[in-house]
């Protein structure tokens, strides 16, 4: 069960939230007022309540998680999102990460492997609010070539490697954000592409996700 009403005291612990993103680095206004403006309570089960606005993943059935909105805003922020462009953005989940960047003004189109999740985004509250996000049944390794080429690709899954399919879909000087697996945890990356389909690699710190597996699953 979801709570959809918000509080002055949801509205507040927003507000304590957004403090402790900017004192872990993140500068970016248009990611803060997004995080500020998004209900992330509206994305767990009231079971989670009380802990919907701390800077920690919680459960989000189907042994998935929303990540952590420090996470959430280092991916967008590194995206460096501009109003228009076309996002793809691989493990749907909650859809809290793919709301944000639909509230930044991204045309985003995201993707889910598993059906159960993928059949309760259809109904995800916020669905009037942003026609914008568009959601996808399928394996996010192969992308969704009808809709490429993209601006912006965010994998919000512990990748095993970059994905080729997803290079090929992304534009030139387009880029990706990926956490790529490095032992127990995995090495932020952000890749640019280049005209002859090379790739320049920024490196970051190190994040904890869920897997990203292969293929759909029921
Ligand atoms: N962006 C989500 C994070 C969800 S956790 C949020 O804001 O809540 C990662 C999600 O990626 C899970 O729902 C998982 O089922 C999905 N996933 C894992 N591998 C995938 C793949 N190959 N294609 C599409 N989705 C995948």
């Amino acid at each position: 069960m979801k709570r959809f009403t918000d509080t002055f005291k949801d509205v507040g612990r927003r507000k304590q939230l957004i403090q402790i993103l900017k004192e872990k680095g993140i500068t970016d206004s248009n990611v803060l007022d997004a995080i500020n403006t998004i209900p992330r309570h509206f994305f767990v089960d009231t079971v989670f309540d009380a802990k919907a606005y701390d800077d920690v993943a919680l459960q989000i059935g189907a042994e998935q998680t929303i990540s952590q909105p420090y996470t959430v805003a280092f991916q967008t922020q590194l995206l460096n999102i501009q109003r228009g462009h076309k996002v793809l953005e691989v493990g749907t989940g909650s859809v809290y990460q793919a709301t944000v960047l639909a509230h930044i003004g991204a045309r985003v189109f995201t993707i889910e492997r598993q059906k159960k999740l993928f059949y309760e985004n259809k109904n995800f509250i916020f669905k009037n609010k942003y026609p914008n996000l568009k959601f996808f049944y399928g394996d996010g390794f192969a992308g969704l070539p009808t809709f490429a080429p993209f601006d912006k690709v965010i994998i919000t899954a512990a990748a095993p490697f970059i994905p080729p399919k997803l290079m090929e879909q992304l534009k030139v000087a387009g880029v990706m954000v990926i956490p790529v697996d490095e032992g127990e945890n995995q090495r932020m990356l952000r890749i640019t592409k280049n005209e002859d389909g090379t790739y320049e690699e920024e490196k970051f710190e190190l994040f904890s996700f869920v897997p990203m597996l292969t293929g759909k699953s029921d």
